[in-house]
């Protein structure tokens, strides 16, 4: 409708429901006549009687003479652009952040409603997959996204991940485009918004190849999409990429410019032959020796291709069995748009296999966070300027070494013991290593498949997030502190409170 005359009509039912209905016509009388007819056989055939006096009627490059004059046949109001229709601003600029204010107010008000301090990480994962990264589905799914917009939502959406309330900053102890990357490739698995954006607006491309056959204008996307060939009827032979990554006409300039079936399709370019196909390009003119070896190239091509019978159709490139969907374009473009992550593949492996675990996505979060050495433990503190260098940063169960993830984890004499007797409770004789992914990498990797391997997941979970719990209690109660009973408690209450 960009550049045409038409009318917009909003129209309400006043029956015992509201119901809308949006017509969208050419601005000329005969519409008018034929809408108000159409109208009153509605009325007569459902009963319901549509509310002229609450409708409105919305021109687009339309005289306002017109506007006027058709507003009073159909007995309607004249409306102006911009309008709220089914929550969406029609008609208003998505390049300006108003337009986004109502997303950004909705989400703000729902993490307001949250308290989000009494949330734990793991929970706040979910919910900014389940519920944060859902509001501005809708709008996303339509408009696109200014760049100022993604950066206010994904700076609401790092607060919140780290705790932050009423929009106080925290420490973002890993990056947020780590965050974003799936979970098999060392991520949290949160939703890029800017690449979800991407996905929902080629869908509407894709419907407009697959449904419509439009390809004008999706210069930008059409690598994404290719022709799979059937009976050539819907595909033109020179221009579409049917064969080959291109268009044979970028291939084979030359020939192209010399054919006498510039405009004709795959079917045209050919015959059946007793249900074998025949391929017979035709030229304007007889060719010269080094056009005959290009036609000869082009023939190459050509004759291991069979046509069938069925019907040509648009497939993706990314996506199983040809079909587009938002979820495997979104999959390809965060694996080609984020960067490349900086870990070992051998380290991604192993995180990846954090997840295959019946621990609580709270516990499971503690643990990817623990690998990654982002704790808030006081070297990492120290190294962020919270917390002096000095003997600030000791262990808080036995004040002589730097409390790291390795100290805490491994080398204090508490969880060393502790280690100790796991290994002899499943019969290994190890010393226990310095590193925690070293002894995450004998629970995963060396622990087989299926049930087993959850079963040994669960354990490592359990004894890290107890040992965190025990950390956590002995500042506030250094002298009655006796190590085993407080693991004890933390321990029982890993299945409870999780
Ligand atoms: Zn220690």
């Amino acid at each position: 409708m960009i550049g045409a005359q038409a009318f917009v009509a909003i129209l309400l039912s006043n029956g015992s429901i509201n119901a809308y209905t949006t017509v969208i016509e050419e601005a000329c009388v005969e519409n008018l006549w034929t809408t108000k007819a159409i109208l009153r056989w509605f009325e007569l055939i459902s009963g319901l009687k549509v509310n002229f006096f609450k409708s409105k009627l919305f021109g687009i490059n339309v005289e306002g003479d017109f506007l006027s004059s058709a507003a009073q046949f159909l007995k309607c109001n004249v409306g102006k652009l911009s309008f709220i229709y089914l929550g969406l601003p029609v008609g208003a600029n998505p390049r300006r952040l108003s337009t986004w204010n109502p997303v950004l107010d909705v989400i703000q008000k729902r993490l307001a409603s949250w308290k989000n301090k009494y949330v734990s990480l793991g929970g706040r994962v979910v919910l900014l997959n389940s519920v944060l990264a859902a509001i501005p589905i809708f709008y996303l799914s339509l408009f696109k996204m200014p760049v100022g917009v993604w950066k206010k939502l994904v700076g609401l959406q790092r607060r919140f991940l780290w705790g932050g309330a009423a929009g106080a900053s925290k420490i973002s102890w890993v990056n947020w485009l780590d965050i974003c990357r799936p979970k098999k490739e060392g991520g949290l698995g949160v939703k890029d918004l800017r690449i979800m954006n991407i996905s929902l607006l080629t869908k509407w491309k894709w419907r407009l190849l697959s449904e419509v056959g439009l390809i004008d204008g999706l210069d930008r996307t059409k690598d994404l999409f290719f022709k799979r060939i059937g009976n050539g009827g819907d595909t033109r032979f020179w221009h579409d990429t049917w064969v080959g990554a291109q268009p044979l006409k970028e291939v084979f300039p030359r020939l192209f410019l010399i054919s006498s079936q510039k405009e004709c399709s795959v079917l045209e370019v050919g015959r059946w032959v007793s249900e074998v196909w025949e391929w017979n390009c035709k030229w304007r003119r007889s060719l010269f020796v080094w056009e005959e070896e290009l036609a000869d190239m082009l023939d190459t091509i050509l004759t291991p291709i069979q046509l069938s019978h069925s019907n040509d159709e648009w497939r993706c490139h990314h996506a199983t069995g040809g079909r587009f969907s938002v979820s495997s374009l979104y999959c390809f473009l965060s694996g080609s748009i984020l960067p490349p992550i900086s870990l070992n593949p051998d380290f991604v492996r192993d995180l990846g296999f954090l997840w295959k675990s019946w621990a609580p996505s709270k516990v499971v979060v503690f643990s990817w966070q623990l690998l990654r050495r982002r704790l808030p433990t006081r070297e990492n503190l120290g190294k962020r300027g919270i917390c002096d260098n000095g003997t600030d940063s000791n262990c808080v169960l036995c004040p002589l070494e730097l409390e790291s993830e390795g100290h805490l984890f491994c080398g204090c004499a508490f969880a060393s013991t502790l280690w100790t007797k796991i290994f002899k409770w499943f019969g290994l004789g190890l010393v226990v290593p310095s590193d925690p992914l070293d002894i995450f990498h004998k629970f995963s990797v060396g622990s087989g498949k299926g049930k087993r391997l959850k079963g040994f997941l669960a354990v490592w979970h359990a004894v890290v997030w107890a040992i965190w719990r025990v950390v956590g209690v002995k500042p506030f109660d250094i002298k009655g502190f006796q190590g085993n009973k407080e693991f004890t408690s933390c321990f029982i209450s890993y299945g409870h409170d999780c």
